[in-house]
């Protein structure tokens, strides 16, 4: 395994500079300007009124159960499929109705009379057509008729019958003649596909889209009027839900801000106090979009070069355009009064890669070259994939960056992502140990949180190509708060109150800061053991239930090779010295905090 070789620490914010960011240099890029021009009430109210009369299935967004026995096996295959359930959505009008998203602060308020034309850009690949028909209808229904210029639908080389004839034969037959069908000649990929549609696009702003989302009422003109004020803003909609297995839709009402830690996993933290969408603010600064669903001004969009069209299939991409809109003069704004909804996928059958390439890796490193300056070493650290990957030829995305003065990848998280500056800091503090925590009986698993929340059991799984340097999943750390914690969430191992009860389940539940009784851990090195409990002992132990490994803990015995542990790094001189300087009480304050109570900030 090749590391890379000499790593400058020259990142890290201490505290009084953190709070100097945040009252000084908060995001003074743009203070928006109020509209200046004649305002209207935009919304279609008749239409909004005809809509809260429709019944039958799935309308206003409710839920849709299939009962009939004889189509569980239909229902079960399309699931599998699409990663939602296809079959309900069927029973679905496509033309349903929705919950009405808005608070009546959005209801009330009016925007500018005269606003750009629009291309929406929806791509798919293998899509299901009647969701993909929804997400037409949707469109058409709820957006002002002077402001949709154009649909584009870019089909990436999908090989579904339905998608060819049958969709442009519906088209022609129900739709006006603003919709354009792209079919690209080989698969693209995400990227290639909205670069093709956007190519295809003669509207004054582009909406890109999925191509399974259903648009809320009044959804356009609030993306809309910031870009109007300022070409070089890019609005998101506040993205609510479509629940994959019975369509129900979810009004998401709060926003999040949206980032990176630095293994180019999005995340997201709390809104600022002042951003709370409760307060009058009409927009919330947001470093990284969420990426499936934005408008751009189409100028701005070609200005900063598109999407690097080095960027293969999909991956990374959501990163270059957010650090490049901000870094080169512009903003991402959330705009919590245009809600669409979109389909979050469940559980579904693998598709072939249709690369036989890591392009993830190779995306992900052009775009550490192009943006992220000497924060670049910090992704790299972490995996040695990177040193081994050939990013390709960056000469392109350079020259953009050189010609529109662009600002340095320093000011963007200093400035613009400060927060996850110091919830991902980019050296990670000391800890006992941390990486891949592996079953030395059953060398094959590893702990995994399956991408779970709190409130789930920890579980295993076959275990990542590195114990040093795993994904998300297996990235545990017995951090110097003594718990034992996934590295990049905020969740802790757990165990109820020992008692004499066989086999007791271990939980992931939201790391307390400085209350031991349930979350404190030791690794024992001699024994190889996972112990948790201050006062009293139980080991972490794989047993297997229904022949399926499963982690519990037990009274730890030193001759069950099932309660042996390997961690990915061990750190032996801090945990000689674990015992030392012991907090005594629960309430002691001298505790340092590792991890931000970001989810109670909330
Ligand atoms: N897509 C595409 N080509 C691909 C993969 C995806 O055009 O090779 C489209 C897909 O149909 C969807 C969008 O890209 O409209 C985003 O992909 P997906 O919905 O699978 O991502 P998710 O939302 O599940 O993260
Ligand atoms: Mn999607």
């Amino acid at each position: 395994m090749k590391r890379i070789g000499s790593i400058e620490i020259n990142v890290h914010l201490k505290d009084t500079e953190t709070k100097r960011f945040n009252n000084e240099n908060k995001s003074k890029q743009f203070t928006l300007p109020i509209p200046n021009g004649e305002l209207k009430d935009w919304a279609d109210k008749e239409a909004i009124q005809t809509d809260r009369e429709r019944f039958g299935p799935g309308e206003n967004g409710k839920r849709v159960i299939i009962k009939n026995q004889a189509e569980k096996d239909l229902e079960k295959r399309l699931y599998r499929f699409n990663g939602f359930n296809a079959l309900v959505s069927e029973k679905i009008s496509v033309n349903r109705s929705v919950p009405d998203a808005r608070s009546e602060k959005c209801k009330q308020r009016k925007y500018l009379a005269k606003l750009p034309s629009v291309s929406v850009i929806l791509i798919f690949y293998e899509e299901h057509f009647h969701t993909l028909l929804r997400s037409i209808h949707s469109i058409i229904n709820r957006t002002p008729k002077e402001l949709l210029h154009q649909i584009v639908l870019v089909d990436d080389y999908s090989s579904k019958e339905s998608l060819k004839a049958p969709l442009d034969g519906y088209i022609s037959e129900h739709f006006p003649p603003i919709i354009k069908i792209v079919r690209n000649q080989k698969r693209l990929g995400l990227i290639g596909a909205r670069l093709a549609g956007a190519k295809s696009s003669t509207g004054e702003v582009l909406v890109f889209f999925d191509s399974h989302i259903e648009v809320n009422y009044n959804w356009l003109p609030p993306l809309l009027e910031p870009i109007t004020i300022n070409s070089k803003i890019c609005t998101c909609p506040l993205v609510d839900g479509v629940a994959h297995n019975d369509f129900k839709y979810r009004i998401h009402r709060n926003g999040a801000r949206g980032g990176l830690n630095w293994r180019f996993s999005y995340k997201q933290l709390p809104l600022f106090p002042e951003d709370k969408i409760q307060s009058n603010r009409c927009h919330i600064e947001d470093p990284v979009m969420m990426g499936g669903l934005f408008a751009i001004s189409k100028a701005f969009f070609w200005d900063l070069g598109g999407y690097d069209d080095g960027l293969d299939i999909w991956g990374a991409e959501q990163f270059e355009l957010s650090f490049k809109i901000w870094m080169c003069g512009g903003m991402i704004l959330d705009v919590p009064c245009s809600h669409v909804a979109h389909i979050f996928r469940g559980p579904m059958d693998e598709r072939p890669s249709p690369r036989d390439f890591n392009f993830l890796t190779r995306n992900q490193k052009r775009v550490a070259e192009v943006w992220m300056d000497e924060y670049k070493q910090y992704m790299y650290m972490r995996d040695p994939e990177y040193a081994e990957t050939d990013a390709g030829n960056l000469t392109r995305m350079l020259a953009v960056r050189e010609r529109l003065k662009c600002k340095s990848f320093d000011w963007y998280m200093k400035t613009v992502a400060y927060d996850f500056l110091i919830k991902y800091p980019p050296i990670d503090p000391p800890s006992y140990a941390n990486g891949a925590i592996q079953s030395l009986k059953y060398m094959q698993y590893c702990l995994d949180t399956m991408g779970e929340r709190e409130g789930n059991r920890v579980e295993l799984y076959p275990c990542a190509k590195s114990l040093i340097w795993p994904h998300d999943n297996q990235n545990w750390v017995l951090s110097a708060d003594r718990v034992l914690a996934a590295r990049h969430e905020n969740l802790c191992l757990n165990i109820g109150k020992h008692t004499n009860e066989r086999d007791m389940p271990v939980w992931m539940w939201k790391c307390v800061n400085g209350t031991y009784n349930n979350q404190f851990f030791y690794y024992d090195r001699k024994h190889n053991w996972l112990v948790h409990g201050q006062h009293t002992h139980l080991c972490l132990e794989v047993i297997r239930e229904n022949g399926k490994p499963q982690v519990v803990a037990n009274e730890c015995i030193s001759s069950r090779r099932r309660q042996r542990w390997k961690f990915g790094t061990v750190n032996n001189t801090m945990l000689d010295n674990f015992f030392h300087n012991m907090p005594t009480n629960k309430n002691n304050k001298n505790i340092s905090p590792r991890y931000y109570d970001y989810d109670s900030a909330n």
